[in-house]
């Protein structure tokens, strides 16, 4: 079932919990533990023919598997069916192209007429053709005529939507054995990929999430997930022309396009013209099956009011397929077979359903792909020429396609280039290089200059990387890093936000806009991210400042080493620079790229200790702190007694607890944690609630729509959490506070226009304009003596805002040890 809007805290906690202890012995994956998309282009010389197969490792038999009594494969069939298909057809090539995050295979398939390995050569030039040279690949004869037109099929992405595996296995099937000379000829002219189960750790246990607690449906934006890094390499490396992502559960059958807000990266004509007519022809496909259940289908663009089933957000494999110049479906099969109150009989009746209404859509989608090949590769190639072009978005008239109206038209304003400065300019080392790493991954183009250069009046090192949107995918690096609208007069609702993203300006890095020229300057085209990090040389004390997540992982490490780290008033730390000291902050320059700056002269600070930390919340707050690298435990309301141990230096809070209903056990685990005075780190609602309910901070904090969320202005105090934080925040839900009791100090603000972009209600009680100027993140000492930080903003949002988690990290040094 597809969750609309954002998940209140409360059920996200619960899900996560019931996650969790089933997830136990799976470390978190990290972004960068992860394979990345192989940015170089391989090499000629390395490209074999097909089939390429591989015996696939065969799974033991689970007896408890989801998916049985679903009457679905389950998933320890799903690689003896692959092997003794691959052993039956030479159309037929399997391979493991990763592992989810439980440590299950995921495969990935390739269905088409054998080639010879000058004719693999051959086709993958006509792909790189297609992107690199559009104009001439439009009117490349024997392109147009032999190259095979790629669809894509991402299936149960959601674990316990299940059919999307079983009608890939059986188109597999049907065309591996199927000896007609109509299937010879559709396997001479295309390429069928399938990801068979996007999500077997959800497959296998019932579940929506993966075994580490995420909607991969929701990260394609951050791939903070094996699943979604091998989604994003397989539509990178594919480039489908069409994408299908194969869903439950949602009466009648619901596909795209979509409703409006659309991502106004797009070129969305190229897109609607060809989206629309083969969502009909599916439509019509479901009604031939002859189902009752599927006489009629669900189109939002067609039948849904703006915002109730958007593209807007390229989280979703559909969005972000559409910025990789594919035509994307959604498809929602129509029948829930999980309730407990349906027989065996009746699941199986259903899920049967299911699995024909996604084999019409792959069918369907090939045929229109057939039917108009010519105009599909034209057009797929035209957003790539419109990008190297520099063209503006086209402003498309109403009734373009029917339906189409004023509500559909977004448009963004391309820039000339985007600098993400090296050097002095740029204010994290580590986050430009992830996020020129997340460009490249997802196929983006960037370059470094070869020298120093100026550009619209500011000068900027040698070693700066600078994105030309002159470039095939300028919607995809674009849709990254602009800043976003404000969408509040627009819409009314979104299907699950963020209503803004803007890495550009939430991850932490420094990137300037060029809207009127490129740099003048040799550029070389990069593959890859760098922070080389500084230490200062000399034999003098280090100081560390704070500003991304790597700085803070490498403060956790030298604690954990024993190094003596000193915390100053700014937050920044300084490490004695004696030999030893020297040595282990070399190595930690090396392996993260931060900068050791020599030390003030006469600094003075408290020495910190390790911090561990406690935490109410969710997989999000998991996995934020070990991006930070602080010794964490979660921690449920009910299991204080026995996890609130005296070890614990800080409770961090990001789901509701309810203090009036702890049994005396839990109750006096807490009291006693905070009679020792245990630092408390509060976020939204639930950090301001139980400060509250303990009697912590003296303060009023206000929430704002649950809709609301995107990019704030906020206006840095300059204290121990938010010196050096960047101007902009990231909201979900945003809170703010006022009323703030003596000793209670604001360390950021909501600027006097506090939504830069996203949705936000401007008037009423929960409107911008009654957050303007108010307190985003507040600090204090209890009459307890507490540390006790409030943040308004959301820096564990879906992992997203990596530019806010040093701000966290600040936070719980700060509340540890004042
Ligand atoms: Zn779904």
């Amino acid at each position: 079932m597809s969750v609309r809007r954002l998940v209140p805290r409360l059920a996200a906690t619960a899900v996560a919990s019931a996650v969790l202890s089933t997830a136990a012995l799976t470390a978190p994956a990290t972004a960068s533990a992860l394979p990345t998309v192989p940015p170089a282009a391989p090499d000629l010389s390395d490209i074999r023919g097909y089939p390429q197969q591989n015996v696939l490792r065969v799974w033991p038999d689970n007896p408890a598997d989801a998916s049985i009594p679903i009457g679905v494969i389950p998933y320890d069939d799903i690689a003896p069916k692959l092997n003794a298909l691959q052993a039956a057809s030479r159309r037929v090539s399997a391979r493991v192209a990763g592992r989810s995050a439980g440590g299950y295979d995921l495969y990935a398939v390739t269905v088409t007429a054998p080639e010879s390995r000058a004719e693999a050569r051959q086709q993958e030039l006509w792909k790189r053709r297609i992107e690199d040279e559009p104009s001439r690949a439009q009117r490349d004869r024997a392109l147009l005529a032999g190259y095979k037109t790629p669809l894509f099929v991402n299936a149960n992405i959601h674990g316990n939507e299940w059919e999307g595996t079983d009608a890939a296995l059986r188109v597999i099937e049907q065309l591996a054995t199927d000896t007609s000379a109509e299937t010879t000829r559709l396997l001479e002219r295309n390429r069928l990929v399938f990801n068979i189960t996007s999500n077997p750790d959800g497959r296998v246990a019932g579940t929506r999430p993966n075994a580490a607690g995420y909607d991969l449906n929701r990260d394609l934006t951050i791939v903070s997930q094996p699943e979604t890094n091998l989604i994003r390499e397989l539509i990178v490396d594919t480039k489908p022309i069409i994408t299908l992502d194969l869903h439950g559960y949602v009466n009648p059958t619901l596909l795209h396009p979509s409703t409006p807000p659309h991502n106004v990266n797009n070129e969305y004509d190229l897109y609607i013209k060809h989206g629309l007519p083969n969502a009909l022809a599916i439509e019509q496909g479901l009604r031939e099956l002859g189902y009752a259940e599927t006489q009629r289908a669900r189109i939002p663009f067609r039948d849904d009011e703006p915002g109730v089933w958007d593209d807007f957000p390229p989280i979703y494999v559909p969005s972000f397929a559409m910025l990789q110049s594919s035509i994307p479906y959604t498809i929602e099969a129509p029948l829930n077979p999980r309730g407990s109150d349906l027989t065996p009989a009746e699941r199986v009746r259903r899920s049967g359903i299911n699995t024909d209404v996604h084999e019409v859509a792959i069918r369907t989608s090939l045929r229109y792909i057939q039917e108009h090949r010519a105009q599909v590769l034209h057009d797929q190639a035209e957003v790539y020429r419109r990008g190297w072009a520099g063209e503006p978005l086209r402003e498309l008239p109403d009734g373009y396609v029917p339906g189409w109206g004023p509500e559909d038209d977004y448009r963004t304003t391309f820039p000339r280039a985007y600098v993400i400065p090296g050097g002095a300019g740029q204010r994290s080392e580590p986050a430009a290089a992830r996020l020129v790493d997340l460009l490249i991954g997802s196929g983006g183009r960037v370059w470094r200059a070869k020298k120093s250069f100026t550009a619209e009046g500011r000068r900027y090192e040698a070693g700066s990387y600078v994105i030309d949107l002159h470039q095939p995918k300028r919607g995809l690096v674009n849709s990254l890093l602009e800043p976003g609208a404000d969408i509040t007069d627009r819409v009314d609702d979104l299907y699950a936000g963020p209503a803004a993203w803007s890495q550009g300006l939430t991850w932490g890095a420094t990137v300037d806009t060029l809207w009127d020229e490129l740099p003048d300057v040799r550029l070389e085209r990069t593959y890859d991210g760098v922070a080389e990090g500084y230490l200062a040389p000399g034999n003098g004390d280090l100081r560390l400042d704070l500003r991304d997540a790597a700085d803070l992982l490498v403060v956790n490490s030298l604690l954990g080493k024993g190094v003596a780290v000193h915390r100053l008033a700014d937050g920044s730390v300084v490490v004695p620079g004696t030999p030893g000291n020297r040595r282990l902050a070399g190595a930690e320059v090396r392996a993260h790229g931060v900068t050791f700056e020599r030390a003030p002269k006469h600094w003075r600070g408290i020495r910190l200790d390790e911090v561990v930390v406690g935490y109410l919340g969710t997989v999000e707050e998991r996995d934020t702190l070990a991006e930070l690298g602080f010794p964490a435990r979660a921690l449920t309301a009910s299991t204080l007694g026995t996890t609130l141990t005296a070890d614990v230096d800080v409770l961090v809070v990001a789901g509701s607890v309810n203090l009036a209903n702890l049994t005396p056990e839990n109750r006096a685990a807490l009291d006693a944690f905070l009679a020792r005075g245990g630092g408390v780190v509060g976020v939204g609602t639930p950090g301001a609630g139980f400060s509250n309910a303990a009697g912590l901070l003296t303060v009023t904090a206000t929430a704002g729509p649950s809709l609301a969320s995107g990019v704030a202005n906020v206006v840095n105090a300059g204290g121990p959490v938010s010196s050096g934080a960047a101007e902009h925040s990231f909201i979900s839900q945003p809170v703010w506070f006022t009323g703030l009791g003596a000793g209670v100090t604001v360390e950021q603000s909501y600027a006097a226009d506090p939504l830069l972009s996203g949705w936000w209600a401007t008037e009423g009680a929960g409107g911008q304009s009654a957050a303007a100027d108010r307190a985003s993140i507040v600090r204090g000492v209890s009459a307890g003596g507490n540390g006790v930080v409030l943040f308004g903003t959301d820096p564990t949002f879906r992992l997203h805002p990596k530019g806010l988690q040093a701000q966290l990290g600040r936070a719980l040094l700060w509340a540890a040890r004042q």
